[in-house]
Parts: C-alpha cells; sequence; structure tokens
C-alpha cells in the first residue's frame, strides 16, 4: 500500500499545529454510547405540494446561502488554501458546531479526518451510510473506531432493507441502474440524515479525479444545501497513507490487498497495477461517483 507499509514519513509540513499532536489519550475510550441504528423512513419524504426544507435551510434557525454568507464562504476558502487538514477543521467547528457533522465509508481519507476530529472535536457526530452492500471489513473498521477513539460512527440505513430492495425491484439495481441504487441507499439517505445541521465535512481530495479537483474548501453544497467543507482538497494520496503510517491509524485492511477506493462489494474490485485508485468502482460501467461529491 503506498506508504502504509513504511515506518514513519515525514508530510512534508502539511501537518504542524494541532496535527502534531495526534497521539490520543486513552481517556477519549468509552466517550460516546453505542449508536442506535436509524432506517431513513419514507414518511420524512418531501410531498411534492409543499416540499421539506433541506439541509441547513430545515435548521433552528436555518442557514440560507444568502449573498452574504456566499461571499463570506468564498473569502474563508480562499483564506485556508494554505491552512493544515487540522486548521481547516478547527474552523468549521467553530462556525458550525453542533451543526457540523461528517459522513464517512471508512476510506484512508475519512479515517485521517477521524484522527483529527477525535482530537479537535470528538463530540463531532460522524455516520456511515450503510447500504446494506457494504464490505464486512468496511464495517469493522467502525469497531475500531470506536476502540481507538471512543467514537461511535452511527451507521445509517435506507428505509428498505437490501432484501426488501432487491424485491421491490426484481433483484439486485447495482447490476442494472447503479444510479438509482446509490440514489436510493445513498444520496436520500445523506439528504434524510443532514437535515438540520449546517455543514458537513467531505474527505475528497482534487487529485482523485476531474470532478473532485473543482472542490472548494469551503462551499455551499446546492445538492444537500449544506456548507460543504474539504479539508483534504490539497493533499494526495501520499499525504494520507503518510499520516496513517505516523500514527497507525486504522484502516480497512482490503486497502492491503489492492483495493484503492471502496464502497459497496458488488461495485467494488482490486485495482491492477497502473490503473487509476478509483477504476475499480462501477467497474464496467461508465459511472465514476456515487453522486455524493458531484454537482
Ligand atoms: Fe448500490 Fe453499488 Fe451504489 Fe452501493 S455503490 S448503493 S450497491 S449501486
Amino acid at each position: 500500500m503506498d506508504g502504509a507499509s513504511g515506518g514513519p514519513i515525514d508530510v512534508g509540513g502539511k501537518m504542524n499545529g494541532t496535527a502534531e499532536s495526534m497521539n490520543l489519550s486513552p481517556s477519549l475510550a468509552g466517550r460516546r454510547p453505542l449508536p442506535v441504528v436509524e432506517p431513513i423512513g419514507a414518511a420524512v419524504r418531501p410531498s411534492a405540494a409543499e416540499p421539506a426544507a433541506e439541509g441547513a435551510l430545515a435548521a433552528d434557525p436555518p442557514l440560507n446561502p444568502t449573498p452574504e454568507l456566499l461571499e463570506e464562504l468564498a473569502a474563508v476558502s480562499a483564506r485556508l488554501e494554505t491552512a493544515t487538514p487540522p486548521q481547516i477543521l478547527e474552523w468549521a467547528v467553530a462556525r458550525f458546531a453542533p451543526r457540523f457533522t461528517m459522513a464517512t465509508a471508512f476510506g484512508p481519507e475519512g479515517m485521517c479526518l477521524i484522527h483529527m476530529l477525535a482530537q479537535i472535536a470528538p463530540q463531532t457526530p460522524i455516520f456511515n451510510l450503510e447500504t446494506g452492500y457494504q464490505f464486512p471489513e468496511t464495517l469493522a473498521v467502525r469497531e475500531r473506531v470506536l476502540q481507538r477513539y471512543g467514537i461511535a460512527v452511527e451507521f445509517k440505513q435506507p428505509a428498505l432493507s437490501v432484501e426488501q430492495y432487491e424485491a421491490l425491484h426484481g433483484g439486485p439495481l447495482y447490476r442494472t441502474n447503479p444510479d438509482q441504487c446509490c440514489f436510493d441507499r445513498k444520496l436520500t439517505v445523506l439528504r434524510q440524515s443532514a437535515r438540520g445541521m449546517y455543514a458537513w465535512a467531505s474527505a475528497i481530495r482534487r487529485d482523485q479525479s476531474d470532478a473532485r479537483g473543482q472542490a472548494a474548501i469551503v462551499e455551499w453544497d446546492r445538492k444537500f444545501q449544506l456548507v460543504k467543507v474539504s479539508p483534504l482538497a490539497n493533499w494526495t494520496k501520499r499525504d494520507v497513507w503518510n499520516l496513517i503510517s505516523q500514527h497507525d491509524i486504522p484502516y480497512n485492511p482490503l486497502h492491503d490487498q489492492g483495493y484503492t477506493s471502496i464502497g459497496c462489494w458488488p461495485c467494488t474490485r482490486a485495482v491492477l497495477a497502473g490503473e487509476d485508485e478509483r477504476a475499480g468502482r462501477w467497474s464496467g460501467f461508465s459511472k465514476t461517483e456515487c453522486g455524493l461529491h458531484t454537482r
């Protein structure tokens, strides 16, 4: 694994300040109770007649994307271009907590953010979109996060179980219409999970794809009506694995078996030498993103 098997490696000065003290206190263990798995029900879907407010618009008080807010976000984003990821998280927590949240698929980038948040704001609500199709190895990372950091990542599930969903559609939709499957089992769940929050942390890196290359450090996310904060936008894959190596951060063991990017098991394969790191996602389809990070 790139950077994961060697000893401590310098990260080129990108981690200073808070990042230098990322060894965590044992007192963090057991801080938070086990989460309740929450099926996301159709009952909270907006009706056609009166669409429910989403994201920050549903908060009390709501946060609206006024010209003043958009101007603030643009200015802060430009200023944070040279900030470290912990500094960016510190700003986001100071500005938006307790309405600041994070969604994670337990990828290496997300694990870095969890590691940082454990120091900066361990009370930050973190959730996983539990589609029902995740690898057992992925689900097991949640337990390792709990043991290491005392942070209980909450599983958020779609209203329908895998069995109910496949029965409804006459079989697995990921084979014929993965866009719809991702919409139903990921996007809808994120949208409903983030109602009433102001901002969410994303673990995307700009160098992962052309689409992600457009990400700002801080921006208004129209798709989910939230402020989106991407502390790792300027990081490389090497930066991520260097931090994991330096601090022995838990990660999905499938990364050591050639799985460079991991999503649901039906839509993920190991990559071959020389392939793009996301080539193993939706292999055989033109689809490259689940839709969470496209505009
Ligand atoms: Fe469905 Fe595949 Fe998307 Fe998972 S990644 S929600 S299985 S299409």
